[in-house]
């Protein structure tokens, strides 16, 4: 196995599945994805899941579509959300731009649709239609879950106008958060490393960018940085059904990693990179 960033030869990580690139940091992971597979999807409450999300992600949001507005040509108007779920960053961006959403999980999407957001159900290029173009292709959340990740970029850079911009928000691997598991992990204390990758999950994550591995792989693919900057990775608000919402998690645990995070590690989170990045790219 090579690395997709730099090709150099990956080594063997922190388990069977996680490979890491000694040369450029980049880590990848073989986890099976199993997207609108109903039994992998019945083990998440969705309700917890969607309660705990939605404070950061509308505020991070707010923060992306500024961002955006800043970054992208002044003239530009039309916006593809790739993987739009809930449709919140869609609703965040209408008035900004001409907000569009493809998403594949079809139960997902169909709740969008029916309250009105526009999201068409699919993946991404195969659900645009032939020639359509964006001034900006935002992926939230989305990319690390790519498999196939330079084709995705491939297919940005064709569907995007001339200049257009292109928005990564991932997980990086230099958050606070990350590195803590990694530690956890070497120790036997699994857990949270399995989490961070969102290992069992209908849709875990494949790779684990920094802003430079990650740069230089889009910058490979034809474009050129902009902007990077960090979000905040953890609110309060949320945070119990965040750890509480995967599973059977036992009580006792997950109320020990509250009390962890929210008075032992939330408070040294603003003296470490975040574990949230937003980088964002011009096409060339
Ligand atoms: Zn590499």
């Amino acid at each position: 196995m090579t690395c997709i960033v730099c090709q150099s030869p990956l080594s063997a990580g922190l388990s069977s599945w996680h490979h890491t690139c000694r040369n450029c940091a980049y880590e990848s992971a073989q986890l099976a994805v199993a997207i609108n597979h109903a039994a992998e999807h019945a083990k998440i409450d969705e309700d917890a899941r969607e309660t705990s999300l939605k404070a950061l992600r509308q505020e991070s949001f707010r923060t992306i579509v500024a961002l955006t507005r800043q970054f992208a040509a002044p003239h530009a108007h039309t916006l593809l959300d790739v993987g739009s779920a809930h449709g919140w960053f869609l609703e965040t961006a209408t008035g900004a731009f001409e907000a569009v959403g493809v998403e594949p999980d079809e139960a997902v999407a169909a709740k969008c649709i029916a309250r009105g957001v526009p999201v068409r159900i699919g993946y991404f290029p195969q659900a645009l239609a032939d020639g359509e173009r964006f001034d900006v292709i935002v992926f939230n959340d989305v990319i690390e879950h790519i498999p196939d990740i330079r084709s995705a970029l491939r297919n940005c850079h064709e569907r995007l106008s001339p200049n257009g911009t292109l928005v990564l928000n991932l997980p990086s691997s230099r958050g606070l958060f990350y590195r803590l598991s990694k530690l956890f992990a070497r120790v036997g204390l699994r857990g949270p490393f399995d989490r961070l990758w969102q290992k069992g999950m209908p849709s875990p994550h494949v790779h684990y960018f920094n802003p430079v591995n990650l740069t230089k792989l889009v910058e490979s693919e034809g474009f050129e940085l902009r902007h990077n900057t960090e979000m905040e990775a953890v609110k309060v608000e949320g945070l119990w059904q965040r750890l509480t919402m995967f599973g059977n998690v036992h009580r006792v645990k997950a109320a020990l990693q509250y009390v962890c995070i929210r008075w032992g590690l939330r408070p040294l989170t603003g003296l470490f990179p975040s574990d949230i990045i937003v980088c964002i790219y011009r096409k060339r």
